[in-house]
C-alpha cells in the first residue's frame, strides 16, 4: 500500500451511508439531495446523448459551458473571466481540487486548511507531498469565526496555499467581509494563493455569498472552485469548474488532463442550459432549503441536541450532548434509525468538536419529517 494515503481509510460518507442502508436509516448524513433537478435541463442530457454527444469533449470543456459558466459568474458578482485561458471545466470540484494542488503546490510545502475541513483536502494535500497546517474555526455567540489570529501564525516560509471554503463544510458557516478581508490581506501580504471551494455558493440563506476572488489583490492569486452539483441538484453528474488567471489555471491543466483528461461529455450542455435558464428554478430551491433548515434546526432542539446557527450549504452541526458523536454517530442508525456524520471526521484536533455531529437537511419533506420523528422518539 501506498503510506502517503495510509491515514485516509475510508471516506466517512461511504461508511456511514453503507451503515444508513443496512439499517434502512433516513440518511442525514451524506450531503445530497433526493429529488431532482430542473426537468429541462434533465431533458437536455437525455437528447445529447440521443444525438450522439457520447465522445470525448474538448480539454478545457465545451467553450459553451465555459461561457455559461463565465456569465454566471459575471451576472452574480461582476467579476470577469475569459472563457478560452481562464476557465476550467472539471470531473466535480472534488477534481477541481486535487489538481489544483497537484498542479500549484510543490512537495514539501505546507497547506492551510481551515478547520473543520471538507476531508477531501488533506487526502489532496497530501497527494501532492504537501503537508498540512489547520486552524481553527472557533464557536462564538453568533455561531463561527475565523481565528484570524491562529491563521497569520500558521504562515511560514513554506506556506504555498490557504484553502477556504465558503459557504463552509461542515458547519454551515458564510464568511462574512472582516474574515476574507483579514485572509485576503495576509494571501497578498505572504504571497500566496488561496483555493476558494465554493460549491454551496448558492445555497445562502441569510447574507449573500462573498466570492474572496473579487478582493483588492486577489483575482491573480485565487483559484475559485465550484460545481453544478449543489446548485442543480445532480451530485452524480460530477460536472464541476475552475476559474483562475491564466498562469495558475494552466498549472491547474497541467495536473487535470492526466487525471481524468476531460469528462461528463452530454451533461456539459445540459449544465450550460441549466445556469442560463434556471436561475428561478435555484431561487427555489434556496427557498426551500431554508425553510428546511429552519425546520431540522428547531426539531433537533426539540429532540435535546444543542444545534449551531447554520446560514448556508446542506446541513446544520448540533452537539450531542457531553457524548462521543463518532460512537454517537456510528449506533444512531441502529438505534434510531437516522444517520449523521461525526464532525471529527474532518478535524485534525478533536476538540472542540468531540460531541459534534452533522445533519444534512437536503431531503424532502416527508423524509426529514421522518428523521425528525425518529431522532425524538
Ligand atoms: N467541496 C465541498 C465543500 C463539498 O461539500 C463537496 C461535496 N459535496 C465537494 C467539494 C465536492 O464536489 P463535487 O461533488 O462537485 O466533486
Ligand atoms: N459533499 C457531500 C458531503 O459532505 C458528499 C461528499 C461525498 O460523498 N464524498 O456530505
Amino acid at each position: 500500500a501506498v503510506t502517503r494515503l495510509q491515514p485516509f481509510g475510508a471516506t466517512i460518507f461511504a461508511e456511514i451511508t453503507e451503515l444508513a442502508r443496512s439499517h434502512d436509516a433516513v440518511n442525514l448524513g451524506q450531503g445530497f439531495p433526493d429529488w431532482d433537478g430542473p426537468a429541462a435541463m434533465l431533458e437536455v442530457a437525455r437528447e445529447q446523448i440521443a444525438t450522439g454527444n457520447n465522445q470525448y469533449p474538448p480539454a478545457r470543456g465545451f467553450a459553451d459551458l465555459r461561457a455559461a459558466i463565465c456569465e454566471d459568474r459575471a451576472t452574480n458578482y461582476g467579476l470577469e473571466y475569459c472563457p478560452l485561458s481562464e476557465t476550467l471545466v472539471t470531473v466535480g470540484a472534488t477534481e477541481a481540487i486535487a489538481a489544483t494542488m497537484l498542479g500549484l503546490v510543490e512537495p514539501g510545502s505546507e497547506v492551510i486548511l481551515i478547520e473543520p475541513y471538507y476531508d477531501s483536502y488533506a487526502a489532496a494535500v497530501a497527494l501532492a507531498g504537501a503537508t498540512r497546517v489547520s486552524v481553527p474555526l472557533v464557536r462564538d455567540a453568533a455561531g463561527f469565526v475565523l481565528d484570524v489570529d491562529a491563521l497569520r501564525a500558521a504562515v511560514t516560509d513554506r506556506t504555498a496555499m490557504i484553502v477556504v471554503n465558503s459557504p463552509h463544510n461542515p458547519t454551515g458557516h458564510v464568511f462574512g467581509p472582516d474574515e476574507l478581508g483579514a485572509i485576503a490581506e495576509l494571501a497578498v501580504e505572504r504571497d500566496l494563493i488561496v483555493l476558494a471551494d465554493e460549491v454551496y455558493e448558492r445555497l445562502t440563506f441569510d447574507a449573500p455569498h462573498l466570492p474572496i476572488a473579487g478582493l483588492p489583490g486577489m483575482a491573480g492569486r485565487t483559484v475559485t472552485v465550484s460545481s453544478a452539483g449543489k446548485t442543480f441538484n445532480v451530485t452524480g453528474w460530477k460536472i464541476g469548474w475552475a476559474l483562475a488567471s491564466q498562469p495558475l489555471l494552466d498549472g491547474v491543466l497541467a495536473a487535470k488532463q492526466f487525471l481524468t483528461f476531460v469528462g461528463g461529455g452530454p451533461f456539459q450542455p445540459a449544465v450550460a442550459h441549466a445556469l442560463r435558464h434556471e436561475r428561478a428554478w435555484v431561487a427555489d430551491l434556496q427557498d426551500d432549503l431554508r425553510r428546511k433548515r429552519d425546520l431540522l434546526t428547531t426539531a433537533l432542539s426539540e429532540a435535546g441536541l444543542a444545534p449551531f446557527r447554520s446560514e448556508g450549504t446542506y446541513f446544520v452541526c448540533a452537539r450531542v450532548d457531553g457524548e462521543d458523536a463518532a460512537r454517537w454517530c456510528r449506533d444512531l442508525p441502529a438505534a434510531k434509525g437516522v444517520a449523521a456524520i461525526p464532525v471529527t471526521a474532518f478535524v485534525d484536533h478533536e476538540e472542540p468538536w468531540r460531541d459534534v455531529a452533522r445533519f444534512a437537511f437536503c431531503k424532502r419533506d416527508e423524509v426529514l419529517d421522518e428523521g425528525v420523528r425518529r431522532l425524538r422518539g
